[in-house]
């Protein structure tokens, strides 16, 4: 009776002293395990965030290896995801095009120009579009994976290129990461903030700037129709933690897919997709749709609670890395 007494009073004492630090592997676990629940087996691909992270960024080679790597993969066919959205990205990292009344809006620039010429122009005219419509080019952010063929896009085809103006300052300024099979970055065409709109013709695509994965990334809103049906859909502008250890950073990030949630509830935001397709399933999706009959549901259409879902996963992952960090020091 003593033995179990002086038990419970030891691990009263370990909750008294573990609950004086906010953090520990306890609330490193906590957050992964809410993490996990929240993503259940659909948004299953968001998990890989919950990974620990390295606590220093790749180094120049690392990266440009890894680049290379990505580069080399087989360039997948174009997509028609929505009756106004197209994918024209590459294996790696997404191009998505709005078609609006008066040309196209086109969501990142893959890795260089010769990428943006030989991918995107190319897929562009397979599903029936012309490049020469590009008006607008948003770059969700200032890494060369997004912009580095917008310089191509601007001098072929006129296209304005669109960030924030953190990102452009920060790029303008030499703070951003860099890898020999980047292109330049573009001059400054268009700064977006928070609340901007991007009009084209019949659509608007609203900017919201989500601080986290870079300092000035863009995830843009717009609509999208789909078997008579119009769709909101966001897509989220960064996800990796590859800026190493950086509360700030994943502070702003967590807060960002708290805001975006909320956002998406009272939207009605049912759409979520991804610049990275490992992300958002998009080649499985495009697949489906291309072997689906017109009016079986669109499986980019995952529904309001489940965009919900996907941003707070995120946001667990990100509460999950901090800690981790703060332990680290
Ligand atoms: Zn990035």
């Amino acid at each position: 009776m003593k033995l179990v007494s002086s038990v419970a009073a030891t691990s009263a004492a370990l909750v008294i002293a573990s609950s004086a630090f906010a953090q520990s592997e306890a609330t490193v676990a906590a957050h992964v395990a809410r993490a996990r629940q929240l993503a259940g087996d659909d948004l299953k691909a968001l998990l890989v965030l919950c990974q620990p992270a390295p606590s220093a960024r790749s180094t120049p080679r690392e990266r440009d290896e890894r680049i290379a790597r990505e580069i080399a993969r087989p360039v997948p066919e174009p997509g028609k995801a929505f009756d106004n959205l197209y994918y024209v990205g590459a294996a790696w990292v997404s191009a998505w095009a709005i078609r609006t009344s008066q040309g196209l809006i086109l969501i990142d620039a893959l890795n260089n120009n010769q990428e943006a010429a030989e991918v995107i122009d190319p897929g562009l005219r397979k599903l029936g579009l012309s490049p020469a419509d590009i008006k607008n080019v948003i770059v969700t952010h200032a890494h060369g994976d997004h912009y580095g063929g917008a310089t191509y896009l601007q001098q072929k085809h006129g296209a304005k290129v669109v960030m924030s103006e953190q990102d452009w300052t920060q790029s303008e300024t030499g703070e951003v990461i860099t890898s020999a099979h980047w292109g330049p970055m573009p001059k400054r065409d268009v700064t977006v903030r928070e609340g901007d709109k991007v009009t084209l013709g019949d659509t608007a695509v609203t900017i919201h700037i989500t601080p986290g994965h870079t300092v000035g990334t863009i995830t843009p809103v717009f609509e999208a129709k789909s078997g008579g049906k119009t769709h909101r859909v966001v897509l989220w502008g960064g996800t990796a933690f590859n800026f190493g250890n950086n509360i700030p950073r994943l502070d702003s990030y967590a807060e960002a897919t708290d805001r975006i949630a909320r956002l998406a509830q009272e939207q009605g935001i049912d759409v979520m997709i991804s610049n990275h397709a490992a992300y958002d399933g998009a080649f499985a999706k495009l697949a489906q749709l291309r072997k689906q009959g017109a009016m079986e549901p669109n499986p980019f259409v995952i529904g309001t609670p489940a965009v919900v879902r996907g941003l707070q996963t995120m946001g667990e992952c990100a509460r999950a890395q901090k800690d981790r960090f703060l332990l680290q020091k």
